[in-house]
């Protein structure tokens, strides 16, 4: 019989003042308790217990870049679950195909060995090189159209779960339906489209918006761009609430108009490192005062970890403590169509953290090991 965990557990229905108990497979087997009203959650000392933290877009941290590969990903998957990050995307930057390659290689030798006490590593988020030369943000010139034969070959070292492209770039939009139907998910990111055009691509099945706002074609009234369609029409976009990227109140528009709005931390290896100079795929780049940007001044990802988000969300937009935990781990749980992440149900993995009234991490458990001390649980 596994210890305990007590406190106030966040489950679908509500906050429960209870115990749960874990399975030696890592899975929820019991939650007792009783619903409590959220407004106790805070008063006390008791342990706070969330999902963890789902984070689709992350290029690095603990000074590794994903691009760099080698034993990247596990030190990045390692210094975010840290941050209470129990599952998360590997993304990759747009670069020459052999780049591309030995990144992925890195990925699948690295996902072949076992127990890391890192993140789960879920797949890949390839974002790049489908994109548009002239909203490159931080991403190197290597932009190009969909090459299908390429995607395949990536998606058979490490599988790729998610796809940002530009869809307004020749050849684009006509495969955005057959990637769709292979089950790659589609976002729209890093892209000069019109409203119309993002409006077309969602009507061939893109479902998602890359770090909404950023590197896309912004709302004008008489031009809503591709922000416009995203607020307009999406379920599902991701914001990176790092409070530099996107203005708060720009944060409160997405908030209001986009239901299952997620966070992701877009983190470079900067996060959870000094002030310097770090990798971004093929790019040097500058942490100073919170921000990682480019020589030129250019925002290059952020050093945002998910813990970061959801305090940002609760303490400075003024969000509850359950509707900042949906929106930094179970919609992007449901988006990616996860049925045993995201939420802490009876069969559930045991992925969650567990914070005090500040919402400071006191421990993370991934698929019920916690990362301190992988025996305890
Ligand atoms: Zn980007």
């Amino acid at each position: 019989m596994n210890h305990p965990i007590s406190g106030y557990i966040l489950t679908p229905q509500g906050f429960l003042w209870g115990e749960l108990v874990l399975s030696d497979e890592g899975r929820i087997q019991s939650l007792t308790g009783d619903l409590v009203d959220e407004s106790r959650v805070r008063d006390g000392a008791h342990t706070i217990v969330l999902p963890g933290f789902i984070d689709l877009h992350v290029h690095g941290g603990a000074g590794r870049d994903i691009m760099q590969g080698g034993d990247a990903m596990q030190v990045v998957s390692q210094l975010h679950a840290q941050h209470g990050t129990t599952a998360l995307l590997a993304t990759t930057m747009t670069a020459p195909t052999h780049d591309l390659e030995m990144a992925f290689c890195a990925m699948r030798d690295v996902a072949a060995q076992p127990g890391s006490k890192g993140a789960r590593v879920l797949g890949v988020h390839l974002e790049g090189p489908y994109i548009n030369h002239g909203k490159l943000g931080a991403q190197p010139d290597f932009a190009r159209a969909v090459e299908v034969d390429e995607l395949l070959r990536l998606h058979a070292l490490f599988p790729i779960r998610l796809i940002t492209l530009a869809p307004e770039v020749a050849g684009n939009m006509d495969l955005i339906d057959g990637l769709c139907k292979a089950g790659f998910k589609v976002q729209l990111g890093h892209s000069l489209a019109s409203y119309e055009e993002g409006v077309q691509a969602l009507a061939q099945g893109a479902s998602g918006f890359t770090h909404l706002f950023n590197a896309m074609t912004g709302l004008s009234h008489r031009a809503p761009g591709l922000a416009g369609a995203a607020l307009a029409h999406a379920q599902y976009a991701e914001i990176i609430p790092d409070l530099i990227h996107v203005h708060p109140g720009a944060i409160r528009v997405a908030l209001r108009a986009i239901p299952s709005l997620y966070c992701v931390t877009d983190s470079t290896a900067a996060a959870g490192m000094p002030d310097g100079d770090y990798r971004l795929g093929r790019h040097t780049v500058t942490k100073c005062a919170g921000g990682v940007r480019l020589a030129d001044g250019t925002l290059a990802g952020s050093t945002l970890t998910m813990d970061q988000a959801l305090r940002n969300l609760v303490n400075e937009m003024g969000l509850s403590v359950s509707e900042a935990s949906a929106r930094v781990s179970t919609h992007a749980a449901n988006y990616l169509g996860l049925q045993d992440r995201g939420h802490l149900s009876i069969g559930s993995w045991g992925d969650m953290v567990l914070l005090n009234r500040d919402l400071i991490l006191t421990n993370v458990f991934v698929e019920g090991m916690s990362i301190d001390h992988p025996h305890a649980a």
